[in-house]
């Protein structure tokens, strides 16, 4: 009897008991995300009743007010919404294009205006082409070839990569900066293969920026369906004459006012440490956004509500923030980290979800080599729910403005191998997200959040400067 007493009381006293604990609590996060989510029917009204949310837009407006409006039922201690000022570009009336074999023998292709782009003149425009593998062939082929024509950059996204965020680094810098890099030459407009491992007709947009270009030299750039591309870069082979049509007439307007929206639950203990948890609000307009980035909005938001309803109350203050503007400025999040700084807050942790809202596989971690072991210690509380990747890496563009070398930045890492069939284009859509996945994002957000809470981020050794 009294040895049984005595190993009872050995076993409470050791960190097994401790881990029984936060065992017990992620399984109520993981029961009460999985039987009692709300991020589903969020995510079904910002992207059903409200949908694509590109800054400046009525959308992007209404999904401010409505998720206000639903971090104001949750009971927080706060909420309130962080005046910033975002850009307005709009795409105007749908884009058209086509390639044309022989005079008046035309096929025409799926293509979308790049964010931020210039219109082409009014009635279009149709110029000669030439195919490249990216921004080092411009140089090779010099301005004698490039002048007067489009360019057409076509290198794809590399398929043996297993994570797809690294063959959309390979790429996207022809979608970026192609334009400007071209224009160097005397390219009239670029034509880019959109970033999309799949071969299927949507056009894929995204942000492209012209540097300090003045207006008057920016030329037009448009993404093509990688279909489309694959169809252009087989017809030029056979007759490198043909002729490329393009129409867009997208405009830059004044920027306008918008707003990060911001929940907090108020640090039971240490209120002055503040951990973020967020996506961001705004979209492109083709979908309705719901991966990118309606999914990391909403499961921002139910880990504060997972972690109230299943009776955890954080030491730390708790703050869910969703950033406008991502896509095209990241104003938002420049913005939260200004003001930040200018209240002299106290950031320690932030986790971002912005990878779309499919199955979680774990994080990527931005941190001292302290901290990372220190999360990485936990990987065994998460192998029930296969959770298995604890890497070193970026946290996420929204979080990064608030990184100062001592907090802690996550990414969340759901399963990337659908993501750029969708990412920017118009199948971004309700229907492409499983409930289940998505709960389980949230799930797992919130039961990392927990334990950061629970044992805190260790404080860096050297003095801030
Ligand atoms: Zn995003």
């Amino acid at each position: 009897m009294r040895t049984v007493l005595l190993l009872a009381l050995l076993l409470a006293s050791t960190p097994f008991f401790s881990q029984t604990e936060d065992e017990k609590q992620i399984k109520a996060i993981y029961d009460k995300a999985l039987t009692d989510g709300k991020a589903y029917d969020w995510l079904d009204h910002l992207s059903n009743q409200i949908g694509g949310r590109l800054s400046g837009s009525v959308q992007a407006q209404q999904a401010v007010e409505y998720t206000k409006e639903q971090l104001d039922l949750l009971g927080l201690d706060r909420v309130w919404l962080q005046p910033v000022m975002v850009p307005k570009w709009m795409r105007g009336t749908p884009e058209f294009a086509y390639f044309e074999t022989k005079p008046g023998l035309t096929t025409n292709v799926p293509i979308c205006a790049l964010g931020g782009s210039v219109a082409t003149p009014d009635g279009g425009l149709k110029a000669g082409v030439v195919e490249v593998n990216g921004i080092e062939d411009l140089e090779k082929l010099g301005r004698e070839k490039i002048e007067g024509k489009i360019v057409f950059y076509n290198r794809p996204m590399d398929p043996t990569l297993i994570n797809t965020f690294a063959s959309y680094s390979g790429c996207v810098d022809q979608r970026y900066s192609g334009a400007a890099e071209a224009a160097k030459f005397g390219a009239l407009g670029v034509i880019v293969r959109s970033m999309n491992l799949r071969l299927d007709d949507y056009p894929h947009t995204g942000s492209m920026g012209y540097g300090d270009m003045p207006v008057n030299k920016r030329i037009p750039a448009a993404a093509i369906s990688t279909k489309g591309a694959e169809l252009l870069s087989a017809t030029l082979k056979l007759n490198p004459n043909i002729k490329f049509y393009f129409r867009q007439n997208c405009k830059q307007y004044e920027d306008v006012q918008s707003y990060n929206v911001i929940g907090e639950i108020k640090g039971s203990t240490y209120p002055n440490e503040i951990m973020v948890v967020g996506g961001h609000l705004d979209s492109w307009d083709l979908g309705d956004g719901s991966h990118d980035d309606g999914a990391g909005c909403v499961q921002s938001m139910d880990v504060l509500r997972l972690l109230k309803e299943t009776g955890y109350r954080p030491q730390r203050t708790l703050r869910v923030v969703l950033f406008m503007n991502e896509e095209n400025g990241l104003r938002g999040g420049n913005k939260y980290a200004e003001v930040a700084q200018d209240k002299g807050e106290n950031h320690v942790f932030a986790l971002e979800s912005d990878a779309g809202g499919f199955t979680p596989r774990g994080f990527t971690i931005d941190a001292s080599e302290e901290n990372l072991e220190q999360i990485q210690g936990w990987k065994g509380l998460f192998e029930p729910y296969l959770i298995h990747m604890f890497d070193k890496g970026g946290g996420g563009a929204d979080i990064g403005p608030l990184k100062d070398g001592n907090m802690v930045l996550v990414g969340l890492r759901p399963d990337t191998q659908r993501y750029f069939d969708h990412h920017h284009a118009e199948n971004d859509t309700f229907e492409h997200v499983n409930k289940r996945e998505l709960e389980l994002g949230a799930a797992t957000m919130a039961s990392l959040v927990y334990l950061i809470d629970k044992y805190g981020t260790i404080p860096s050794k050297k003095v801030k400067g």
